[in-house]
């Protein structure tokens, strides 16, 4: 079976977009209501010759957990279910307590996690894309997912993680 990478983060982080710019098509809802993908959607993709599966996780269950617990346990759930872990933060607001959390959990993932820093239109977000390093998940990879800049470089690191 092909690998899995699994797509996480809070809601509205631009997680179905991103997964839209992987595929290299739009397949994935994208809304901008929060938690419009409530289910965890799997599409087949290919990069470089190398075929995965990418899983676009709903970032919002409601439900008696919060959103803090919500994300955790969707965290936990990729983390034992895929080959690599890819979170997505909004470097336009920067890391939260939600994302610190999440963050937390995946420290302890003995798989690959990568981290994008989204939503960067503009090279003045660059600084704030950087200081996602505080989430101790290594490099944050600054990209734009809705005008796809640096989403190649992005690919070339899930690809070699995989
Ligand atoms: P999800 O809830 O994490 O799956 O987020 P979505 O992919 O549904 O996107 C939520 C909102 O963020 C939508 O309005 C998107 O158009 C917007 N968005 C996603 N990526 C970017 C980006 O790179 N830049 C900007 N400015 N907006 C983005
Ligand atoms: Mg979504």
């Amino acid at each position: 079976a092909q690998p899995v990478l699994a797509v996480v983060g809070r809601p509205n982080v631009g997680k179905s977009t991103l997964v839209n710019r992987i595929l290299g098509r739009r397949e994935a809802v994208v809304q901008d209501v929060p938690g419009v993908t409530r289910d965890r959607v799997a599409y087949d993709a290919l990069w470089n010759g190398r075929r995965f599966t990418v899983v676009d996780t709903g970032g919002w269950e409601p439900g008696a957990t919060g959103l803090q617990g919500s994300v955790a346990a969707q965290a936990e759930l990729a983390m034992s279910t895929s080959d690599a872990v890819l979170l997505v933060v909004d470097a336009t607001v920067g890391a939260t307590a939600t994302d610190e959390a999440v963050a937390k959990v995946l420290r302890r993932s003995k798989r690959p996690v990568l981290l994008a820093a989204n939503k960067v239109d503009d090279e003045r977000l660059l600084a704030e894309a950087a200081s996602l390093w505080s989430l101790g998940l290594g490099e944050p990879h600054a990209v734009s997912a809705l005008h796809g800049r640096s989403s190649g470089d992005l690919l070339d690191a899930i690809v070699n993680a995989l």
